[in-house]
């Protein structure tokens, strides 16, 4: 037998199933909980079971959404440029910049041979049904590894025949790191594509 309740051991083994939370971290949020009164503790539940009810996948961009999509339903964002990105939770990385006043398309993941991830796993199709004579850019925002530069290049054989501007992230120096800690590979691709200071 447990030294601890039951109740409380199954709400630690809820807990553990999160990422980055062991046996510790779960056992001191749960005896934080049995501290909170009754409403706070329904609060919670609630608020659980919302996240599984009311939250659904937006048709268009294939980002998270509840009542309508925050961005293809704005009419304060601009339609026209598509930031495209692996997964729905990339959003938060662009909006927190609050730099990108675009809409985005997730494409649910990247290439990969090992996983056998394939092209119809990803949202290409909906992207090819999204451009129209109004589309301004699409901006390819994937990562910098073997997939992002495999869906990359997929993506730049899929767009070659669309008469729209593709632009992907720059690759380049992190700000605020001096140049000897910058490894070959991060330093040769900023020097190929370099951008211009004076254009004379
Ligand atoms: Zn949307």
């Amino acid at each position: 037998m447990s030294q601890l309740p039951l109740p409380l051991t199954k709400l630690i083994e809820h807990l553990k199933k999160l990422p980055g939370v062991g046996f510790k971290t779960a056992e001191k949020y749960a005896l934080e909980m049995l501290h909170w009164d009754r409403a706070e503790l329904e609060e919670l539940g609630s608020a659980l079971i919302d996240v599984k009810e009311k939250i659904t996948f937006c048709q268009t961009c294939h980002c998270l959404m509840d009542e309508g999509c925050f961005f293809c339903h704005n009419p304060k964002r601009n339609q026209n440029i598509i930031c495209i990105i692996e997964k729905p939770l990339d959003v938060f990385n662009f909006e927190k910049t609050g730099t990108f006043n675009g809409v985005y398309h997730s494409l649910g993941g990247l290439l990969n041979p090992l996983s056998f991830k394939s092209e119809s796993a990803l949202h290409i199709d909906t992207l090819l049904s999204r451009i129209n004579e109004q589309t301004e850019e699409l901006i390819i925002a994937l990562d910098a590894t073997l997939e992002g530069e495999a869906t990359t290049l997929l993506l730049q054989e899929k767009l070659q025949n669309h008469t729209i501007v593709v632009s992907r992230l720059a690759y380049g120096i992190p700000i605020g790191s001096p140049l000897n800690y910058i490894d070959g590979g991060t330093l040769s691709r900023a020097l190929s594509l370099r951008s211009r200071l004076i254009r004379n």
